[in-house]
């Protein structure tokens, strides 16, 4: 399963799981209520997605 969006976002932490599941944490989530803090992937439309510096 591929992350989307998540994948290649500045604001995103790649989290891995004891079980080997990959979650993103976004972290627009913490000063925005329209970002999830942990987005239902794959994320295929965000508007606060930015390339990473
Ligand atoms: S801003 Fe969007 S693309 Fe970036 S981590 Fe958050 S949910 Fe994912």
């Amino acid at each position: 399963m591929t992350p989307g969006l998540c994948g290649r976002c500045r604001h995103a932490k790649e989290l891995h799981t004891k079980g080997g599941s990959v979650l993103y944490l976004c972290g627009l989530a913490a000063s925005d209520p329209r970002f999830d803090k942990y987005p239902r992937l794959p994320v295929l439309r965000c508007d606060g997605h930015a390339l990473p510096l």
